[in-house]
Order: C-alpha cells, then structure tokens, then sequence
C-alpha cells in the first residue's frame, strides 16, 4: 500500500493529463492488490484529516458496505475540492447509507425472487441475467446490488455457474444471456473464456452481454490478452457505465477504443445520481463523450430503490427534463433511454416528456423540441394487414427463414388482431412460473 500512496501522490496533473504511466501503474493485477480499503488510506491519499466523529461514522458504514476504490479511479478526483467531486462522491462512503428510509428494500428488483436456479435471474422471456463474478474492481457507492457485490462468502462457484448454464441450455426460447455479477471482467481471462465457450456452445444463445465497469474504474484491465480472448466471439455486445463526462479519461479512451475496434458493438448505462450528475449540462457532455469513443448510451437509469441510496435519488422530473434537454438538442443515437426499474421486479419503463399532444379519427397533434405544434394526418386508405398468425400465408413475411409469429401478451396483446382480449389482469406470468419450477 506504501508504494501505492506514493505513486498516486507523485504523479502530476501532466502525467495524469499526458498518459505518462509507468508499467507499474498500468499493471491492472497491481492496481487490484494496491485497491484503497481503508478511510486512513484516503486520508493519507488525499492529505485531509476527518474529524473523529465523521471517521467514526464512515467506520461504521463500512462494516455494512465495504470500500473498493483502484488507485486510477481514486487519481481523478480532484484533491482540492473532494467533497464537491463527483468522481469522491461515487467512491467514497457517506455516513447517509445507513439511514433506510420507509421504501427502501434490500432486492428492490426481486432478482433473487425471479432466480429460477442459483446464479440465473430470468425476468424477460427471451433473456437471463447469469451472474458469474459478485467481485468489481470499485465498489460503487450507488450500487444497487450492494447486498451481494463484495461478500467473498458468496462468490458464484464453477458448478453454480454450470448449473446456470444447464438451464439456459434446457430453455430454447432464451436467445440473449446477459453476462454479469459482480463484474466478469475481474475473472482471469482463462476463467472468462471457458465460460464464453460453454454458453457459446449452446445452439439457441444468438447474443452474449457482458456488463463491464472496468473501462471506468480500472481500463487497463482491457490488455491485449482479454481483447484476444473476446475476438474470438461474434457475437458480443458490452455495456460499460459511466455516470459523468471526467471518468473519459485518455486511459479509458484506449480501453473503449481497444473494444471498438475488434467490432463489439459498446453500450453505456447511466445512472442517474443527485449531486453527481443530475444536470442537463453534464448529461449532455457525458453523451457527446461516450459517442465520440463508439459507445452508444443505452440506458438513463432513475436510481433504485434499494437500501442507503436515498441520497443518491432524484425526482423523476429532473430525467424527465435531461431527455428534453437532449431529444432534438444533439444526435439521436446520443440520446439513452430514460427508465424506472420496477420496484417488485416488472422490469424497466421508459419515461420521457410527451409529444403526442391529442389525436382524433383521422390526424394526431404532436409538438417538437421548439415547442413547435404540428399535425401528422393518418392516410384516407391504408388497409391493416390483419394478423391470424398465420404467417405462412401472409404476403408480409415472403419468403423470410424460420418466420413465426408468436403469440403476444402484456399490453401488446390488447393491440393485436388475433387476441380478443379488452382487458389484462397480470396473474399467473411467466417468470412467476418459472420461479415455482
Ligand atoms: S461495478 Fe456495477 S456491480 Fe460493481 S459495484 Fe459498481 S455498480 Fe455495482
């Protein structure tokens, strides 16, 4: 750790700026030994002293939810200004997580109840979550798996992960496994690989996830070897998380491009996180950031409901106001969606400002971002082609390979021709059946 102190201590704002990294520092296994644990280690990093009081408390903080912070991720923040600092804030604990507030809960998005086997959370029908690591290179203080990430005592083991992998094998209508934990990249890369291969094997997986957030917290975790290791695959696509526009840092910028360019499609999840980034400004940088380095923001995450995250949590209109601050502002594809993960575990519902302002028979009125109204008339002829699910006798499919419509349910089956449903009462759903297998 002496050694660790030192470096973070004499390195520059131009060496930070100018990437002049020794081996050392850019040795991803050393920056996870050297992780700073301990309140006496950011005292002494960021020479401040905490009254004991405080200490105290953060003490005490620490014993429910651990600190994990990498010498890199620690070096961004701003030494003179911590406790303003947006990059402090995501790392270091805040006496405030102790305090559990009347909606709080400790699984806010059921995972564990919509776990069919041990390790596998299967909320959607085509879809799984396969947790394969609960380790990370930083414990976010945001996290909202804090329950599990960190607790050694429950590290998924190989035939945990096996069995996972079984079920996934013996459900042909899963078609996307989304791999995560924990972070997956805090595996060695043999490990990793011999998963990637055993899910690769199976027929009916046509896309493979992996949610990373190491390109932030750790980028030279990216080494040639694990870039080697992904290439392997076609089907990858990574959604990294980065919560605020100073976490684009040259590192991480290598890191992203190192990805990009062996053609895996990248992805990024905000969260959306009072004093950190709840600001159309920021967000709007943090946008234009990620699509200069080929990610996409994906998701804008209203933070969850799980337990010590209050203080993180903002209203729903500054999101609201962030996606009109953006829609018609910048790119399309700059622009994630803004969601609210169902408390209960319905899982994700988008939000955002309206834009359809009325509708009658044979027009709808709609406003853009200038505040402009305008009409969109519906044509005088168009024919519905009506659906029976048949769609072999159905000009729209022609001749398309392996084309069946399958029945809908939820919301869309109120829409659809060949469902005579006028109402839906959700009972007896899918994963609520799974979860009794
Ligand atoms: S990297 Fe993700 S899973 Fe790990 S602590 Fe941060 S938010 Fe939680």
């Amino acid at each position: 750790m002496r050694e660790a102190l030192k470096i973070i201590k004499t390195r520059t704002k131009e060496e930070k700026l100018s990437n002049n990294h020794n081996e050392t520092w850019r040795d991803w296994k050393w920056q996870v030994k050297n992780t700073i644990k301990n309140v006496d280690d950011v005292e002494k990093i960021l020479e401040i002293r905490l009254d004991e009081k405080k200490k105290k408390q953060i003490e005490q903080t620490l014993e429910k939810f651990p600190m994990a912070v990498t010498p890199y991720y620690l070096s961004l923040i701003d030494f003179d200004n911590y406790e303003k600092d947006p990059i402090f804030k995501q790392a270091f604990p805040d006496i405030r997580e102790l305090s559990i507030s009347k909606c709080d809960m400790e699984d806010p998005l059921n995972e564990d109840k919509d776990s069919p086997v041990e390790g596998v959370t299967h909320r959607y029908p085509d879809r799984v979550l396969l947790h394969v690591s609960n380790v990370c290179a930083m414990y976010c203080r945001h996290c909202t798996r804090k329950r599990k990430v960190g607790d050694i005592s429950s590290i998924p083991s190989k035939s945990e992960i096996l069995k996972g992998i079984d079920y996934i094998r013996n459900n042909k209508n899963i078609r996307d496994v989304l791999l995560s934990g924990g972070d997956p990249f805090m595996l060695s890369d043999e490990y990793l690989e011999w998963i990637l291969d055993e899910v690769s094997k199976i027929k009916h997986v046509e896309v493979i996830r992996i949610g990373t957030r190491t390109p932030v917290v750790l980028p030279y975790r990216i080494t040639d070897k694990l870039v080697n290791v992904l290439k392997k695959y076609d089907n990858i696509w990574i959604n990294t998380h980065f919560n605020h526009p100073r976490e684009i840092t040259k590192d991480s910028r290598i890191a992203l491009k190192k990805l990009s360019s062996i053609g895996i499609p990248l992805g990024n999840q905000t969260v959306l996180l009072a004093d950190v980034n709840d600001c159309p400004g920021i967000m709007k940088k943090l946008v234009h950031e990620l699509v200069k380095n080929k990610v996409r923001p994906y998701y804008l995450y209203q933070c969850d409901l799980s337990e010590g995250l209050e203080h993180f949590r903002t209203n729903i209109g500054i999101g609201i106001e962030i996606i009109e601050s953006l829609r018609g502002h910048t790119s399309g594809f700059a622009i994630p969606t803004y969601v609210i993960d169902a408390p209960g575990g319905g899982g994700k519902i988008p939000v955002m400002p309206n834009y359809l302002i009325s509708w009658s028979t044979n027009k709808v009125v709609l406003r853009n971002y200038e505040g402009l109204i305008t009409t969109y008339k519906f044509p005088d002829n168009y024919e519905h082609t009506s659906c029976d699910l048949k769609c072999d006798k159905c000009d729209l499919t022609l001749d398309l390979e392996k084309h069946k419509k399958e029945h809908t349910d939820g919301v869309a089956s109120l829409l659809s021709d060949h469902d005579s449903s006028f109402t839906i009462v959700p009972k007896n759903l899918d994963r609520e059946e799974r979860n009794r297998c």
